[in-house]
């Protein structure tokens, strides 16, 4: 079955003021919308069209050459969205607890440590790219990728992700990827982390 747009799990509203309505309208209905349609497009009538997201992106080896950097970044564009929207809520923010504070503390030393990491990553990715909360082999890590590039497809398991592409804070931050990553802080949902961290260690 191709690929569907997940619709938004709150209004484009919602994140106001860290993350405006302009923006999450052309980021989900405009950017997001067209990685589903490329990904569709490009998997269409081939064995792949009715394989899941995450194991084509674990499977990039295998695909045809011809449609393989198209699905890598349209695929990719698409996971990592659909991932990007369920991560944030307008109840967001605050401190992780629990099981994941315990394994983020073991991990960085605290978590403004972890979030130092995370912050440096995404300042740190020159041109457009994610910073990422990983499990790595049982052990959490924050590393980057360019492009919609996902750590699944290096087989480890992405907890958390913030979008650095300009087209995620430019319409309110222009230029101020340190401040749209400080606003960004203010709406994950730690919640959602927390079972993805116990889902997947
Ligand atoms: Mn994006």
């Amino acid at each position: 079955m191709a690929y569907e747009l997940p619709d938004l799990p709150y209004a484009y509203d919602a994140l106001e003021p860290h993350i405006d309505a302009d923006t999450m309208r052309f980021h989900h209905d405009k950017h997001h919308a067209t990685y589903v349609s490329r990904a569709n497009e490009a998997l269409e009538g081939t064995q792949w069209a009715d394989t899941p997201v995450e194991e084509v992106l674990k499977s990039l080896d295998s695909l045809p050459e011809n449609i393989r950097t198209v699905v890598r970044n349209n695929a990719g564009g698409h996971y990592n969205h659909a991932l990007f929207w369920t991560s944030m809520s307008p109840s967001g923010g605050g401190a992780p607890s629990g099981d994941l504070a315990a394994a983020i503390d073991s991990a960085f030393g605290s978590f403004d440590e972890l979030k130092a990491a995370i912050r440096a990553r995404g300042l740190g990715q020159f041109g457009s790219g994610w910073s990422w909360l990983v499990l790595d082999g049982g052990k959490l890590a924050v590393e980057g990728s360019p492009n919609q590039d996902n750590p699944i497809s290096q087989g480890k398991t992405p907890l958390l992700g913030v979008d650095v592409w300009e087209h995620a804070y430019y319409l309110k931050y222009q230029n101020l990827r340190p401040a749209y990553i400080e606003a960004w802080f203010n709406v994950v949902d730690w919640d959602v982390v927390a079972q993805r961290f116990a889902a997947a260690a």
